[in-house]
């Protein structure tokens, strides 16, 4: 075919796309920071955050990723020999396993099979048998393989305990309910670049008065993440902070609670029905056992080649969706639904799935996973 113009839509859990109006925001006058002009705007974006956290903690800005925000939280709470929990089912459960052997914890891992949820009573039976636990470290939205947690049956049951309810909520904020105050949940962390239709490059934890104790009181070396500094400083920040990115929040933000964050859930909700309804239409199966808004992840058929698919989809059609990561590397496909995403995103993403298929060899009938969308939307009546 003919040289084309290549459009690129991002349909990976994160980065996801970002709105025009979130882009522009980042392209005025970078000011000082250490201005009532620029604290203002800071203080309207996190405060703004707190409505979206579902909280009256508040919410701290930090210049990294997401993993900045997981290692300010087990810096601040976690001490050298200190017992811990930590879910592990996934990557990103992993990593907090990672970072709490790095802190030399006394880590007591609930590993589970990559695309199963945690049962609550599983983290009844550890917490039972270890009164001594410090602090509970899970996963709302495993995006490695799109399973949520049941995180708020979790913390019920860590609330009469001693140890802090830490969630890493860096992919499920937004796309999947959580309500900070209302569930008792003490750490939570999250990126913007992903639910918040962010560039990449700001995380931001909140944490409860329960949790603010242990902080205080946490004697673990650290410096630039050492969480009482931004205690202190909020809505300011200690150090320099992205000031263009703060723009950017402040407009997502306000955006973000135009929508309304119970609308933001259904939204979610309804891209991932719909995805759900148009891969199982073309015949495949889901992979995770406990799927959420976050992502659609589905089991490639033998015999097809999900990495080369993957990578053919990017580079020939612009359309980027995520591989599996590690031993399911080329064994299953993540399909966001996350962030700044309509009906028409799910559609593009299901036309351009129908046809890698088809491209590789595989049974599909064009046309029926879009159509299997299609009604799960007129149903809905959007
Ligand atoms: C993306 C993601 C991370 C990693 O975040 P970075 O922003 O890449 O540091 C961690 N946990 C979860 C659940 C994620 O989705």
């Amino acid at each position: 075919m003919a040289k084309m113009i290549r459009k690129n839509y991002l349909m990976a859990p994160g980065p996801t796309p970002v709105p025009f109006d979130v882009l522009l925001a980042g392209a005025q006058d970078t000011i000082h920071h250490r201005t009532p002009q620029y604290v203002s705007i800071q203080k309207e974006a996190l405060e703004g955050a707190k409505k979206l956290f579902v909280t009256e903690n508040n919410v701290m800005l930090l210049s990294s990723s997401g993993t900045g925000a997981m290692e300010a939280a087990v810096a601040n709470l976690v001490e050298k020999g200190d017992k811990v929990i930590v879910v592990s089912a996934g990557k990103f459960g992993e990593r907090w396993a990672l970072l709490c052997k790095k802190f030399e914890s006394n880590m007591i891992e609930i590993k589970l099979n990559w695309g199963e949820a945690v049962a609550p009573e599983q983290i009844k039976e550890v917490l039972d048998a270890n009164p001594d636990v410090k602090a509970v470290f899970t996963t709302l939205s495993e995006t490695s393989t799109g399973v949520v947690h049941p995180v708020k049956e979790i913390a019920e049951i860590v609330k009469d305990t001693k140890a802090v309810m830490v969630v890493d909520t860096i992919s499920g904020l937004l796309a999947q309910p959580l309500k900070m105050d209302e569930w008792n949940i003490d750490v939570v962390v999250t990126g913007v670049q992903k639910g918040f239709m962010m560039p990449p490059g700001v995380a931001l934890i909140s944490v409860s008065k329960k949790a603010e104790e242990v902080i205080k009181n946490c004697k673990s070396p650290r410096y630039y993440f050492d969480l009482n500094a931004y205690i202190k400083k909020y809505p300011d920040s200690p150090y320099t902070p992205p000031v263009n990115l703060g723009y950017q929040l402040k407009k997502a933000v306000e955006m973000l609670n135009e929508e309304g964050i119970e609308n933001i859930w259904e939204r979610h909700a309804l891209m991932a029905d719909a995805t759900r309804a148009g891969v199982k239409a073309m015949g495949l199966e889901l992979f995770a056992k406990r799927p959420g808004n976050v992502l659609t992840s589905v089991k490639v058929p033998e015999g097809i080649d999900g990495a080369k698919l993957v990578k053919d989809l990017r580079d020939n059609w612009g359309v980027t969706f995520a591989g599996g990561q590690d031993h399911v590397k080329g064994k299953i496909i993540r399909i966001a639904h996350l962030g700044y995403m309509s009906q028409f995103d799910v559609i593009v993403g299901l036309s351009a799935l129908e046809m890698a298929f088809k491209k590789a060899g595989y049974n599909v009938e064009l046309g029926s996973a879009v159509k299997a969308a299609e009604e799960v939307f007129l149903k809905a009546g959007v």
